[in-house]
């Protein structure tokens, strides 16, 4: 009998990396965590990895790429994987790899998103194809997972005119800004199983916008403050249960979609990214294909976890449990991409 390979458990000391080390070592992997430079303490004093990699720059990843290879690490991608690769490197790198690569495309450019979203059937916000065409509230996002830095609204098009001025040459989308709650809901689907689980929820705690309402109005127009939507943490939420019905439902027409525009389709962790207006009618205005780091907050279990399981269930231990799953039942080829 051929000896089956043991697999290691990485990530890039970022985002959401404490819970997937942790998560891997409750599994029974080994974690290893690429850290730059002077941000190796949390990692250390946390006590999540089993063993630590210093670089400069995540981009060093590729470099590090055929030892990664060899000691059969699996990365698991976050945010800052795709902040610190192009697309096409991260699709060359030779390490096992979490998760369907070419899922990504349809991550990070925001038009195939939206085609993605609108597959599935569900509501998104209006796109405005030209900035004279603005005629009501707008966001302006920038491409990229870049933690809705520099984000701003308009209202009319000469507002638009006046503020993209500070951005100059990056790709920008401009959305219809939907007033209501926004929720952010965490998902799992196993492709071993082929089952969708709710994993939490959660909502950002975003720098400026979250503080405003602290000022009264006429301090905001008199310090002429502009909103802005710099991520700062993630705080932990439970939705309206009748909400459920249609959260599974959604996430699993995203599911079905995913697999018309790539044959494997969308597995491990993902989220969708929603504000619910007071008619109780979810918008999606953004779908992230892996873990987020609103799945923070439950490093030991969520609510709806805790429903499922008798043990502790974050997010990133379900991800290395997938993985032991996959093992146990030789079907790794089902998790890696
Ligand atoms: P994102 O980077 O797409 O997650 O957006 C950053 C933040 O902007 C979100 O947390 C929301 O507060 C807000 N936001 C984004 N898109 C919309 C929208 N279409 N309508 C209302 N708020 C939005």
């Amino acid at each position: 009998m051929t000896k089956k390979p043991t697999y290691k458990i990485g990530t890039l000391g970022s985002h959401s990396a404490l819970q997937i080390l942790k998560g891997a070592q409750d599994e029974g992997f080994q974690s290893v965590a690429i850290c730059e430079e002077g941000r190796v303490k949390p990692y250390e004093s946390f006590r999540v990895a089993d063993q630590i990699i210093t670089v400069k720059d995540f981009s060093e990843i590729v470099d590090l790429d055929n030892q990664l290879a060899a000691e059969n690490v699996i990365m698991i991608p976050h945010g800052s994987i795709l902040n610190a690769l192009e697309l096409e490197k991260i699709g060359e790198l030779k390490a096992p790899y979490f998760g369907n690569k070419n899922i990504l495309a349809w991550e990070v450019d925001r038009t195939k998103q939206r085609e993605w979203l609108a597959n599935a059937g569900l509501t998104l916000p209006r796109i405005y194809e030209t900035p004279e065409s603005i005629d009501g509230p707008v966001i302006i996002k920038f491409f990229g997972a870049g933690g809705g830095k520099g984000y701003f609204l308009a209202h009319t098009p000469a507002e638009f005119e006046r503020k993209i001025k500070a951005h100059p040459k990056k790709k920008y989308i401009i959305q219809e800004y939907i007033v209501g709650a926004p929720i952010y809901i965490h998902y799992f689907y196993s492709p071993l199983t082929n089952e969708l689980e709710v994993m939490g929820f959660d909502k950002r705690y975003e720098s400026n916008v979250d503080s405003i309402g602290r000022i009264a109005a006429k301090d905001q127009m008199d310090l002429g403050i502009e909103t802005s939507y710099n991520i700062t943490g993630n705080m932990p939420l439970v939705v309206r249960e009748s909400l459920l019905p249609c959260i599974f439902e959604m996430g699993e027409d995203v599911i079905k979609a995913s697999k018309a525009v790539d044959g494997r389709g969308l597995f491990g962790p993902f989220c969708l990214e929603t504000v619910i207006t007071p008619d109780l009618e979810f918008f999606a205005f953004e779908i992230s294909a892996r873990i987020v780091a609103g799945t923070n907050p439950f490093i030991n279990g969520s609510p709806y976890t805790d429903l499922r399981y008798s043990e502790p269930m974050s997010t990133g231990r379900r991800i290395a449990r997938e993985v032991k799953l996959a093992m146990e039942s030789d079907q790794m080829d089902k998790v890696l991409g």
